[in-house]
């Protein structure tokens, strides 16, 4: 607070009303929230700075928030950096002129790029004092340095990252001591943090989301110039608005401007879904026995549908004749054939339009006439011709990713629609299951093999579930999902892992319930037969509070000859020299692996249990442990399939893996109850 309010001295000189806010004051508000670890004293810095930018350069608020959550863009906008550490030595060593080999070394004593800068910086004289760099001008920075493409990208890229660090701290007069202040509120620290990805400042992006709403509401108070200072009610409200904003329509580029123009307490109905901005999935709890879900549901009725075994996706479409507009950027591949604009987004709101022209192409022919505009939620699934049925999902895998031709298409798909979110210009998200289902009925003719409606069933007794649940397996599906489907709990919850969507898949009858979707770190050499590939890999599961990975097991089975070889020349390129700072694993040395991997990518993993273990660290601080030293570990863990739609902070969560054993150790003992989570 003091840096902000401070008499004596202004801080940032350079910040007057309607001037680019200095990117210097918000590393002073980055170190500040760095320094602490209570939420409540990182919501208060956070929000403070927010209203500064509110009340002097308003214009300055969608990069200022940007560079707090670690983005350059709403995820569907795909603008992502992509920068290894390799390219981030390289461009510290140029601009500071120090050799690779010595930035290298620092790296290995220091173990944070960040502060590796903050070293180089202060030893490199400074010749002239740069122009101080802006949150706008650094924001912009960054695209341009994402947005490179084409011949000799690598270099053009770390030409930009130069361009930032050599513009960085010169001005400020102090030099920064890395051992003290986590290095201080240096600029080249944060910058170097954001360009790998993890700013460390333990600041979850809701805290963010918290603190804007609460930013707003005091500015909005603030500016009718009562001198009233806003009530507890008044907080909470703005803060409910924006997180039930922002939960249905993803995307500050749409919120915060219109915030600006309308006040936060206007903004439900300003901004609603809307096609072109996906909307995060809602997601389903895991169950053990039909029997767990029967005493969920009770009194209330539910509908069971198949689970297929495909890629979510999530349809936008707006007809060339709707008066509804289409928002988010327009993808490329989705004209439709009719002159609509649709397009394709996975669970991770990245947009799959150049995947799936064939949907694309085909789209308008399975649409009603009167059907304008629309939102589905749905699998697609690898679809067998000649047989008529489902593929496996490992079928799916084979197709390309980008830049697909519909002529090569091997792979055809069946889109299994479950869900509406959106019809001709409404959000239809708070209807009940029963009446959004009637809804998609009505808007869409099935053509067998291309769209089908998620075969479903409202049978409430068990013996209807299991028959059903049965019919599902030799339908080639993984199981069932189980559905509220009458009432207001039975409405569509973006972004939530909700009670009112159970699964029980096929093979969780047996087991711990579900599968884990892990994080690679590292991994060991092989032996044997394996000596030119990883044998073996350590994995861990993410903790989104600390922002930290956490490890978990060591895996070494489920993987035939092929795919580890796949595995090993996609893991060489990510290798590191030591692990990053915000891996959380043993520092015993014989539990070491040969090689650290860059946090990329993620494994679906099956286990037979779980169990405590001092040589690994998920879940030690969700209390599993009372003496806080063991974590929890995978036993028998079992590759399953390598999980291209999550990045490595969808993971399982620690706080899942700790549910799973508490579920695990209390359905031993007796039966636990089911809770309910935010994801
Ligand atoms: P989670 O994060 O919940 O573990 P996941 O992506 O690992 O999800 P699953 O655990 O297999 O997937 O289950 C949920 C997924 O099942 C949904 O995200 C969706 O892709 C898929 N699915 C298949 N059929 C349906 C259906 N009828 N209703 C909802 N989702 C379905």
């Amino acid at each position: 607070q003091t840096t902000l309010k401070s008499k004596d001295k202004d801080p940032y000189p350079d910040w007057k009303p309607g001037e680019p806010v200095p990117y210097a004051a918000l590393c002073t508000t980055f170190s500040l929230i760095e320094m602490t670890s209570k939420r409540l004293i990182m919501t208060s810095h956070c929000s403070l700075f927010l209203r500064q930018v509110l009340r002097l350069t308003p214009n300055d608020l969608l990069p200022t928030v940007l560079l707090m959550i670690n983005k350059l863009a709403a995820d569907y906008a795909g603008i992502e950096l992509g920068i290894g550490e390799s390219l981030i030595m390289k461009a510290i060593g140029e601009t500071t002129g120090r050799s690779l080999g010595v930035i290298k070394q620092d790296q290995k004593e220091i173990g944070d790029l960040g502060l590796v800068a903050v070293k180089s910086r202060a030893n490199q004289p400074t010749m002239f004092k740069p122009k101080p760099l802006t949150i706008r001008g650094v924001h912009k920075g960054l695209i341009d340095i994402a947005t490179i493409t084409g011949n000799g990208a690598q270099q053009r890229k770390v030409d930009g990252i130069k361009k930032l660090l050599s513009a960085a701290d010169g001005h400020s007069s102090g030099k920064v001591d890395i051992t003290k202040d986590k290095g201080g509120p240096s600029e080249a620290k944060y910058i170097v943090r954001f360009l790998e990805g993890k700013l460390r400042l333990g600041l979850a992006e809701k805290t963010v989301l918290v603190s804007l709403a609460q930013a707003m509401v005091c500015h909005e108070i603030e500016s009718k110039g009562s001198g009233k200072v806003p009530s507890t009610e008044k907080l909470a409200e703005g803060e409910s608005i924006l997180k039930a904003v922002y939960s249905s329509l993803p995307s500050y580029e749409v919120i915060i401007p219109a915030m600006l123009e309308h006040g936060i307490f206007n903004l439900r109905d300003k901004c609603k879904l809307q096609p072109g901005v996906p909307l995060k999935p809602m997601l389903a709890k895991p169950t053990k026995a039909i029997t767990e879900v029967l005493d969920r549901f009770e009194g209330q009725t539910f509908t069971c549908e198949y689970k297929y075994d495909g890629e979510r996706a999530q349809i936008h479409y707006v007809a060339k004749d709707s008066p509804q507009q289409y928002r988010g950027a327009e993808p490329a591949a989705a004209k439709t054939p009719t002159g609509g604009i649709a397009a394709i987004f996975s669970r991770n709101s990245e947009d799959l339009s150049k995947k799936y022209p064939d949907i694309l192409s085909k789209l308008n022919t399975w649409v009603n006439t009167d059907t304008k505009s629309f939102v589905l939620d749905c699998e697609t699934v690898a679809w067998d011709l000649v047989e008529k049925k489902v593929l496996p999902f490992q079928q799916l895998m084979t197709r390309k990713k980008k830049d697909v031709k519909i002529e090569d298409v091997k792979i055809k798909v069946c889109v299994f629609a479950f869900d509406l979110l959106f019809l001709n210009g409404e959000a239809v998200v708070e209807k009940s299951l029963r009446e959004r289902r009637e809804l998609l009925h009505s808007a869409f003719t099935p053509v067998e093999g291309e769209f089908q409606f998620a075969t479903s069933m409202n049978g409430q007794e068990i013996d209807e579930i299991q028959q059903f649940l049965d019919e599902s397996v030799k339908a080639s599906c993984e199981g069932l999902m189980v559905k509220m489907l009458d009432g207001q709990e039975s409405g569509y919850e973006p972004s939530k892992r909700s009670r009112n969507w159970l699964k029980i898949k096929k093979d969780y009858l047996s087991g711990i319930g579900d599968s884990l979707d892990l994080v690679v770190l590292g991994a060991y050499y092989g032996r044997g037969k394996r000596t030119s590939v990883y044998g073996a890999f350590l994995l861990a599961c993410y903790n989104s509070n600390t922002d930290t990975y956490e490890t978990v097991c060591n895996i070494g089975t489920g993987f035939s000859e092929a795919v580890l070889e796949e595995l090993h020349s996609q893991l060489k390129e990510i290798v590191i020299d030591r692990p990053k700072p915000f891996y959380s694993h043993s520092s015993g040395n014989q539990h070491q692996p040969d090689v650290w991997f860059e946090p990329k990518y993620v494994w679906e993993v099956k286990t037979a249990d779980l169990t405590l273990s001092p040589r690994y660290k998920a879940g030690c601080h969700e209390g599993v442990d009372p003496s806080g030293e063991k974590g929890i570990s995978l036993r028998f863990p079992r590759f399953i399939k390598v999980r291209d739609d999550k990045k490595p902070d969808m993971a399982t969560s620690s706080r899942q893996v700790a549910e799973m054993y508490r579920k695990q150790e209390s359905v031993a003992k007796s039966k636990g109850p089911a809770v309910d989570d935010d994801f």
